[in-house]
């Protein structure tokens, strides 16, 4: 992700949630998702572009890269909590999301 001079620049930029959800999926798992529940790489990519569903044949558990982060079960939008992080860490070169979600 690149530097921005201000909020309202970084939000233009990214206005598409699917940006911060591929971000998200980045920083967690480094292009290579896996199961938080069994372990198992190479997850299906289900057509709604978000979930994965686990290819393990006693798994098969569907999720998201949010899931056992902060982020599951929020109503609020990845922009919002990006746009957050971006104030918390203070304009950085880089956003501290890794340590929000805890990995
Ligand atoms: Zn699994």
């Amino acid at each position: 992700m690149q530097q921005f001079k201000n909020l309202r620049e970084m939000m233009a930029a990214y206005s598409d949630e699917n940006v911060y959800r591929e971000y998200m999926e980045q920083m967690r798992w480094g292009g290579n998702p896996t199961c938080p529940f069994c372990g198992m790489n190479k997850p299906y990519r289900l057509k709604n572009g978000r979930t994965f569903r686990c290819k393990d044949k006693e798994c098969k558990k569907d999720f998201t890269v949010t899931v056992g982060t902060i982020f599951e079960n929020s109503k609020v939008k990845l922009s919002v909590w990006m746009a957050a992080m971006y104030l918390i860490t203070g304009h950085k070169k880089e956003l501290a999301a890794y340590n929000l979600v805890g990995i």
